[in-house]
């Protein structure tokens, strides 16, 4: 029979790689926690209607990748495709939004129906950071702090730089829209086909085509930050102000433009040229309208989501890993005969009550070859061998596995202090 397998573009991720996930999301749940932000978690599943209402009908997302499917009792579920609607609902469902702030963020695997790549997939993860409450540009500033911060824990600062821009008010996009329609609009022939789809449903994202022909065009088009209402216009330098006070370099892209409906006014994104077409790691911005959208007060909003995995590649490229996080134990216990099997097993939990290490016991039995095999390959810097002889006189003979030293008995009763002296640095 033919083995099943998993569904195209929904990766398991192995014992070897998840040392780097969770170094990802240790280092970001620190420095989040540094900033005073707290989790929180939403359902995978939401009504569809909630990302139609926020992510915008016309959206690369709602158009064509999301996973929309019919429950038992006909109700139009949505596997989230990202974290911001999920947020903005539960928030005010539960009354988290009214007359405070909130500093959030969230963790998870998001679904699109996306042509899988690399760096691209249909089930893939984001770290998301959404504030409610604050409307000033200092918020906006000190996502940006994180980012850097984070980059720099991770140890790919070098490799990522951040470009920014601003989107302005609905009504100044609205302008801004009409007038590049009427110019597109008499160079249909040079636009790529996507584009040409666009001009009707969704212009602005025509700014972010990446066909070369189209990208010429755009240099001749009006320049959206002519168009810019005065309140974002300063937003946007006071903006630029915190971060060079920061001593944060950005690059200022007017045709950043974001595939969600519900951005206005700043919007950034964290880029690396080490990863191919799928060079951004980050991506965020302020969304003052959505609450009001999905029928709450209005609120003002700003956030960034992370794509985990290309993180990951890019850390897997340019940062080094601790060597003992690839490893699965500092002490491999190692048993021989059905006895020092029961005393082993009592041994190996006093050594965790006692040193905090991570000790490794020989289960499943095996010849000692194969049990020095398995000891090897666990990463252990040394296996406590216990045999007969050992047990009838409580020691182990302690045997270093990554040195040349000599191996030693020691007593049970003076295990636990020689092994904490040992691993002691
Ligand atoms: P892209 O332009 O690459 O399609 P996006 O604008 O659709 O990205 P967002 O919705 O802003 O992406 O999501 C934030 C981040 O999540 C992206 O910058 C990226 O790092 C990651 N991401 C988005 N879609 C995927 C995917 N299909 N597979 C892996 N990571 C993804
Ligand atoms: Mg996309």
């Amino acid at each position: 029979m033919a083995k099943i397998k998993a569904i195209r573009g929904m990766n398991d991720i192995l014992p070897e790689q998840t040392p780097w996930w969770q170094f990802l999301e240790e280092s970001t749940q620190s420095v989040l926690s540094s900033y005073g932000y707290q989790e929180i978690r939403t359902p995978i599943v939401e009504q569809t209607d909630l990302f139609k209402r926020s992510i915008g009908e016309v959206t690369d997302i709602v158009e064509k990748e999301m996973y929309t499917f019919a429950d038992r009792n006909d109700e139009s579920l949505t596997l989230r495709p990202e974290g911001t609607a999920s947020c903005v609902r539960a928030c005010e469902e539960h009354g988290l939004l009214f007359n405070q702030v909130q500093r959030l963020w969230y963790a998870g695997p998001m679904f699109r129906y996306e042509r899988p790549q690399k760096g691209r997939y249909r089930q893939f993860h984001q770290i998301g950071v959404e504030t409610f409450g604050m409307q000033g540009p200092d918020i906006d500033a000190e996502l940006i702090l994180i980012g850097a911060r984070l980059w720099k824990k991770l140890g790919v600062d070098q490799a990522v730089s951040l470009q920014l821009n601003s989107l302005g008010s609905s009504v100044a996009r609205q302008a801004y829209k009409e007038d590049l329609v009427a110019f597109l609009s008499k160079h249909v022939d040079e636009l790529d086909a996507d584009s040409r789809r666009r001009l009707q449903s969704n212009p602005l994202r025509i700014l972010d085509s990446k066909d070369p022909k189209t990208q010429a065009l755009l240099h001749q088009a009006p320049d959206f930050h002519a168009y810019l209402d005065d309140e974002s216009r300063q937003h946007f330098q006071q903006l630029c102000e915190y971060l060079d006070a920061a001593g944060i370099p950005y690059v200022i892209n007017p045709r950043l433009v974001r595939g969600l409906d519900y951005y206005g006014k700043t919007v950034f994104e964290w880029v690396t040229d080490r990863l191919g077409a799928q060079g951004t790691v980050c991506a965020g911005g302020r969304y003052d309208g959505l609450v009001e959208q999905l029928g709450g007060r209005a609120t003002p909003a700003v956030g960034f989501a992370l794509g985990v995995e290309r993180l990951i590649l890019l850390l897997e490229s340019e940062a080094g890993l601790a060597a003992e996080r690839l490893q699965q134990a500092d002490i491999y216990l190692l048993p021989l005969g059905a006895e020092a099997s029961k005393a082993a097993m009592q041994l190996a939990e006093g050594l965790r009550n006692e040193t905090g290490l991570r000790v490794l016991l020989g289960c499943g039995g095996g010849s000692f070859k194969s049990q020095m095999k398995r000891a090897d390959k666990s990463g252990a810097e040394i296996a406590l061998l216990l045999g007969e002889d050992e047990l009838s006189q409580q020691r182990v003979t302690a045997k270093p596995l990554r040195s040349g030293e000599e191996q030693q008995a020691i007593s049970w009763q003076a295990l636990s202090s020689y092994l904490n002296n040992r691993f002691k640095s």
